[in-house]
């Protein structure tokens, strides 16, 4: 089987089953992100808890419209970074937006990414990217804002921020303005 009909099949398979879909509670903060140039919507809800490592993703739910990139690439997203330390889940975000602005030359760490290695393809079109960026870009907004809320009350340790400075707020494309 050809690599690119596997990858083909696995984001078929995400849109057909999505992982984690539904609106669930509790949640910390919620989040609603369009990609007006597809028509692409997420509902996007996180739910943080403090750990000995610091503060971790409880939970991720979400409720998406859209083409089948942005919707399986939401679910591949709260496979990646449910129960996992915010740290590590912003690292893992950030692997995944480098390997979209890769053009289809990165070789993706599967250890890490997992089945988001199957959008490896997709960083070829450009205007395909910001279909499969939208629930990532949902989930680290909510995810920001959980910590700006339980940063309010008395925290043990200040919430790790690691990859967020570079991370490109509205423009996945980075140049077009
Ligand atoms: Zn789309």
């Amino acid at each position: 089987m050809q690599i690119q009909s596997l990858y083909q099949e696995i984001i078929l398979d995400h849109y057909r089953n999505p992982h984690h879909k539904g609106l669930r509670e509790p949640f910390d903060a919620e989040v609603h992100h369009v990609n007006p140039t597809c028509g692409d919507e997420v509902t996007l809800r996180v739910a943080v808890k403090d750990a000995d490592v610091g503060p971790v993703v409880a939970d991720v739910s979400y409720d998406a419209l859209g083409c089948s990139i942005s919707q399986a690439s939401a679910s591949v997203m709260s496979d990646l970074v449910i129960g996992k330390p915010v740290g590590e889940a912003m690292r893992i975000a950030q692997q995944f937006l480098d390997l979209m602005q890769a053009k289809g030359e990165a070789a993706p760490d599967e250890n890490t990414l997992e089945d988001a290695v199957a959008f490896a393809g997709v960083s070829k079109y450009p205007a395909r990217i910001k279909c499969a960026l939208l629930g990532w870009m949902a989930w680290k907004d909510a995810t920001g804002r959980a910590l700006d809320e339980t940063a309010a009350s008395p925290a043990p340790a200040p919430p790790e921020t690691a990859g967020a400075n570079g991370w490109p707020r509205d423009e996945t494309t980075g140049r077009a303005s």
